[in-house]
């Protein structure tokens, strides 16, 4: 009879969170199983940056009807990047009538590592105490003092461009060169200034400057702006291309790609996990897996989703769910208020090439940060991303009227000086904003029961919205822009995919699901390490919090195994 191995870790999901627990576990001697419910990436099949509209059949668009018909919550899928984001016929989930909720997931190894945006910030105290700041909510368990570190290693691992611009609420970090603000960009700088705001370059995760000796495989960025539909030479930073062959090279990893995690299971006696029960995707066959402590990193929703179906005797609400608050106070960002048009002096001039830089620019928070920026109307803030710059492909096209040679007269005008910004606002963390299973007993594909999601947003939010539509405006109008569009509606929770929140961190167990260090406060040797754990959103984006949160969790459970209290 074949001997059970018992890993050292279990790790559950390969992104952002999971692909960084392998790669810290693996390099401190632990022997670790990767469960991933998606399959193997494939580089240079699935990569397709460098693929022109003109090889393809629907010129770049698939066939009609592709997104109706399969992933129609699935916003920012392409017909390029669609393979890497989940089909929804396979994964139902509910939510209340006139309530939306729109969950973008990735299924696959490195999860949403392949597509995503990069920007990378870190969080400030405003952020992690923002409860001693404006009375709401909660503060964070963790101050940045205890997080710097685990920044500084995160930003210098995977490679953020930036610059250091000396703010202290969006504290700066360990950068590689920035990108230049484009001539657009800087007149919208200059125009903002006049009214006390910033205009900086995003921070992003892809390599700027020559790779760092750690960096294998790793190229510069070429520049060619096509990230969202995978980088296949490893200059932005992903799971596949920085995680986990280094995890993979210590020959301690094993990575199960096709294994959809169903539960966590438990002693009988001791109440600890001691393994996973996941179904094989392709074959529907049901397994188990043992391991003296697990990593749940599945991303913010399917691993709360996993703690949630993991009811036993000893945890008949779900792991790790004796407070009652896990599935609740789940944010998100919200975007969807734009303005944008034509930035007057660079119409007409001759095109320079500005396609690929694969930036833009950001307005950092400028509400709520002092005495003197308080509002009486919302608490916490927002910033902006935006960009001008002349594309390969002149977008802006399809909004001038007309035909024939007066029309690619207009066209000609204005294709080199298109200007917008859209906001990314805070919203507030409230109990009532929660996920359970789905009482009505839907299952997925795999026979696993769905998540139903209960969330809106607040009178708050709709009182930051209302304020971002006139700063945005404000900021153009000073930059002298012709403005030709500007408002619009508040995304649906769920579409900005920064949705966090559902295990939270504290230090009362009565109130939290984990303690500062993201491990469990009723089963000592569970982590979970994604957004799930994050107590608010800020108004950053959240994933180098969580690489930093990941890697100080890993580095704790060395130490705590070490002391024998796990
Ligand atoms: C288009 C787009 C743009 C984005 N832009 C930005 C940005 O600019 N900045 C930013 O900070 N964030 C951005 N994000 C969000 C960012 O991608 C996530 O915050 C980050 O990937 C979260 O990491 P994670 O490890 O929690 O989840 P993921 O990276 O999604 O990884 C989770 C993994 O778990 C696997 N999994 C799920 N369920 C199971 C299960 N039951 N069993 C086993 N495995 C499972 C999934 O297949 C996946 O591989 C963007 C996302 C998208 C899609
Ligand atoms: S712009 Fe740079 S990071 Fe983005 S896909 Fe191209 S080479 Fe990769």
């Amino acid at each position: 009879m074949s001997k059970q191995i018992v890993y050292d870790a279990l790790i559950i999901g390969s992104g952002a969170s999971g692909g960084m627990a392998a790669k810290h576990l693996t390099e401190q001697g632990y022997n670790v199983l990767v469960l991933e419910a998606g399959p193997p990436v494939n580089p240079t099949r699935d990569f397709t940056m460098h693929k022109f509209p003109y090889e393809d059949m629907y010129r770049g668009f698939g066939p009609p009807g592709w997104k109706q018909r399969d992933q129609w919550m699935q916003d920012t899928a392409s017909h390029y990047s669609r393979h890497f984001y989940v089909k929804d016929t396979e994964h139902p989930y509910t939510t209340e009538p006139g309530k939306p909720f729109l969950w973008v997931r990735a299924r696959i190894v490195g999860g949403k590592t392949l597509h995503w945006g990069r920007l990378s910030w870190r969080f400030s105290d405003l952020d992690f105490k923002c409860k001693t700041h404006d009375g709401f909510g909660d503060d964070w368990p963790i101050s940045y003092a205890e997080i710097e570190p685990y920044y500084d290693k995160a930003e210098t691992f995977i490679g953020v461009s930036g610059n250091r611009d000396g703010l202290s609420h969006l504290p700066d970090g360990k950068f590689m060169p920035p990108m230049a603000l484009t001539c657009g960009e800087q007149i919208v700088r200059t125009g903002a200034k006049k009214l006390g705001r910033h205009v900086i370059s995003p921070r992003l995760a892809m390599l700027t400057g020559k790779p760092l000796p750690h960096m294998k495989g790793r190229a510069t960025c070429h520049y060619c702006g096509h990230c969202g539909e995978g980088c296949d030479v490893g200059a932005m930073f992903n799971s596949v291309v920085s995680t986990l062959p280094l995890a993979a090279a210590t020959g301690r990893m094993t990575l199960r790609p096709n294994s959809v995690v169903r539960e966590i299971i438990v002693d009988e006696n001791t109440g600890k996990a001691k393994g996973v029960a996941f179904v094989d995707r392709v074959t529907f066959e049901e397994q188990e897996v043992f391991g003296k402590v697990v990593f749940v990193a599945a991303s913010t929703l399917e691993s709360t989703r996993i703690l949630l179906n993991s009811k036993s005797r000893q945890h008949p609400k779900g792991l790790g769910n004796s407070s009652g608050t896990l599935g609740h106070y789940l944010v998100d960002h919200f975007g969807g208020i734009s303005a944008g048009g034509f930035v007057g002096v660079l119409k007409n001039r001759t095109p320079v090439n500005e396609d690929g830089k694969a930036s833009g620019y950001v307005v950092p928070r400028f509400r709520n940060i002092d005495k003197a920026s308080k509002q009486a109307g919302f608490i916490r803030g927002y910033h902006f991303e935006g960009g001008a710059a002349t594309p390969m492909f002149p977008g802006m096209a399809r909004n001038i009227n007309g035909f024939g040679s007066p029309f690619k007269k207009e066209v000609r005008k204005y294709y080199t000086a298109p200007v917008g910004l859209t906001v990314r606002a805070e919203m507030l963390p409230r109990f009532e904003n929660y996920v359970e299973i789905d009482p009505g007993a839907v299952v997925d594909a795999w026979g696993i029961p769905v998540l139903k999601v209960h969330i809106q947003h607040s009178d708050n939010e709709r009182e930051m919205a209302k304020d971002a539509g006139e700063t945005e405006l404000e900021i153009l109008k000073a930059a002298g822009v012709e403005v030709t569009y500007s408002g619009g509606r508040m995304t649906a929770p769920g579409r900005i995919i920064h949705e966090v929140g559902t295990a939270r961190m504290g230090d009362d167990p009565k109130t939290s699901v984990l303690n500062k260090y993201n491990q469990m406060h009723d089963v000592k040797n569970v982590f979970v390490t994604d957004g799930a754990a994050f107590v608010s959103v800020a108004n950053q984006n959240p994933t180098l919090t969580i690489l930093a949160l990941t890697m100080r969790a890993c580095d704790y459970l060395v130490e705590e195994q070490k002391r024998g209290n796990i």
